[in-house]
């Protein structure tokens, strides 16, 4: 069943439908828990171990082996942080981000509505993600992208995976109101994160960091926030295990923003339920570079509910924390992603995090998505003869 988060109106699942017909906000699955936590074992680590928990046919899933992913204690960074910190590293994914999660049960759920055309508008990860299993799935795949602002291995995997990719002349927020109005003609099958299938995939994040603990909570999940459906979808993941008894406590939830890109934070810090767009967004971290997140309501609910938090970083120190992370734990990963470090980092500084806390910041993107950044940020690699007194010559000065 689909119910509306704001006014409760329900919904039957084969409803083709994504927000609510009575006042417009935005739905979720309602999902009962009746097995036992048991049954998870001894199955393959994929995203699907929990298919019990995951309101679809599952004769008709669609998938790459989404889910499972490394979950990384770091303790040379969790040191110096003064943190138990343990890094869920979602770019290990099989296009390279969270979103496959989403996709391959929105996908499943396609398939079982029997459409022949999906789309999505995209800050690159979305459809990098949905060209991948349209492919696997057989459909035809529209994406829109926001004109000159989208990572290059992002744009190269929509199109290398035969998505019909448009270049749109605005932000994501205007190519996104866009791929919704077609969507609400029935064009397509919308599968940006305002689908609530796409929230049931993600939501495995939250199960798995409970079962990575050895089903214990951590304190708090860090995680970056752009159009706000992650931080949703991971509440609600842990709030069903909780419910379900696997667990005892629940974590709070931790949404980290780019200082120009920051409506959630903005509305946090007035204790608002809703918040005000930022007009034009800009960030370094292209994938949370969102002025009007649809999933607004959910997120700040989140964050009330379980007692969490939520705070901006510049770009300045998103790119530290990413260089930071990938020298001092090996673990390399796209700008957005580095916001939960950079968000770890300030808020033990100002004293909202205690010391000692157990910590987990889902790093939501791999390195490569965005080469042209990582590039910038070193130098160039000299240039030297293949010569062997030379070149000791060079390391012995180093
Ligand atoms: C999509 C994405 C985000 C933002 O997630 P939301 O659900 O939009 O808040 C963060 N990081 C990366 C790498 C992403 O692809
Ligand atoms: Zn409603």
């Amino acid at each position: 069943m689909i119910r509306c988060v704001s006014c409760g109106e329900e919904y039957d699942d084969n409803n083709v439908i994504y927000t609510c017909e009575k006042c417009g906000s935005v739905l979720e699955l309602v999902v009962d828990i009746d097995v036992s936590r048991d049954i998870f074992e001894g199955r393959r680590d994929t995203l699907w171990k929990f298919k019990e928990c995951i309101p679809v046919d599952e004769t008709k899933i669609v998938s790459l082996d989404e889910g499972g992913t490394p979950f990384c204690k770091c303790g040379k960074l969790g040191s110096e942080l003064g943190v138990n910190l343990y890094v869920k590293v979602e770019g290990s994914n099989p296009t390279g981000s969270f979103k496959d999660r989403g996709m391959t049960v929105g996908m499943t759920k396609a398939i079982e509505l029997g459409v022949s055309t999906v789309g999505c508008a995209s800050t690159g990860n979305t459809s990098a993600s949905l060209a991948a299993y349209a492919a696997r799935a057989g459909l035809r795949c529209i994406v829109f992208l926001p004109s000159g602002k989208v990572a290059l291995g992002k744009l190269a995997q929509a199109m290398f995976h035969g998505a019909e990719v448009m270049s749109i002349n605005g932000n994501f927020d205007e190519a996104l109101e866009a791929m919704t109005a077609l969507a609400l003609e029935k064009h397509l099958y919308l599968l940006n994160s305002i689908n609530p299938y796409r929230l049931e995939g993600q939501k495995t994040i939250g199960y798995e960091i409970l079962r990575d603990l050895n089903w214990q909570s951590p304190d708090r999940i860090i995680l970056p926030v752009g159009n706000a459906g992650n931080i949703s979808a991971i509440w609600k993941g842990v709030s069903e295990f909780y419910e379900a008894g696997f667990v005892r406590d629940i974590p709070m939830m931790t949404g980290i923003q780019a200082e120009g890109a920051c409506p959630v934070t903005n509305a946090f810090k007035k204790g608002a339920k809703k918040v005000v767009p930022v007009e034009n967004p800009e960030t370094i971290a292209t994938a949370i570079r969102i002025g009007a997140p649809v999933s607004d309501i959910k997120a700040l609910n989140a964050i009330y509910d379980s007692n969490g938090y939520s705070e901006t970083v510049s770009d300045e120190e998103i790119l530290n924390a990413q260089k930071l992370l990938a020298r001092t734990e090996g673990i390399g990963v796209e700008p957005a992603s580095a916001a939960s470090i950079a968000g770890l980092k300030k808020l033990v500084d100002e004293g909202v995090i205690d010391k000692g806390e157990t910590i987990t910041c889902v790093v939501t993107g791999h390195l490569l998505k965005d080469p042209n950044v990582a590039i910038d940020a070193c130098s160039k690699p000299s240039e030297v003869e293949a010569d062997i007194d030379v070149l000791r010559e060079i390391l012995m000065n180093k």
